[in-house]
């Protein structure tokens, strides 16, 4: 159930900043991003277990700040946990090493995203910000095709207001 997140324009929000390091978290954005383009999830032969669409995002983020003068970085984990909002403390304190250095993080990901990159850097001058706004929920078949190739069908976008959340059953019937 990955969430689908449009990535933001932060050209005007990272003026003024001399180093950036993109956080992003592995599961739902390259999700977003393959899906948007209607392409495959996984090429292994091409990209590894990376999405190329997304990682094709990630170079144009890099590049328009770079063209600036701006330093940057990429910092990513998948183990033990991919999905960000899970990291282990672990993971969290190979963040906050990486991000050393730099002014400012800039979150792929959602809001829980955000807050395990505010959580972790709270005690620096890192700032965080979002580069990524929720738009609602991805459902879609995986297809395994050859060679080693995931593509998502059947798409379908959910909006996040209107699914109806299943609370506990009344005491009497359980
Ligand atoms: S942190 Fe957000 S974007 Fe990443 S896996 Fe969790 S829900 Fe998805």
């Amino acid at each position: 159930m990955p969430l689908h997140l449009k990535p933001l324009d932060m050209a005007a929000e990272l003026e003024g900043y001399e180093s950036v390091l993109i956080v992003s978290c592995p599961i739902c954005p390259p999700v977003s991003l393959a899906t948007d383009t209607g392409s495959p999830l996984i090429e292994f032969f091409k990209n590894g277990i990376k999405t190329g669409a997304y990682e094709d995002h990630l170079r144009d983020m890099r590049e328009a700040l770079e063209q600036r003068g701006v330093r940057t970085g990429v910092f990513t984990s998948y183990l033990p946990c991919t999905a960000m909002c899970l990291w282990t403390a672990g993971q969290r304190k190979r963040l906050l090493k990486r991000a050393n250095g730099y002014q400012a993080a800039v979150v792929m990901g959602c809001e829980s995203a955000r807050y395990t990159v505010e959580e972790t850097l709270k005690e620096t001058d890192c700032a965080v910000l979002l580069a990524m706004q929720l738009v609602g929920i991805t459902n879609a078949k995986l297809k395994f095709k050859l060679p080693l190739t995931v593509e998502l069908g059947d798409l379908s976008r959910i909006d996040a207001n209107e699914q109806r959340e299943e609370g506990p059953a009344p005491a009497a019937s359980r």
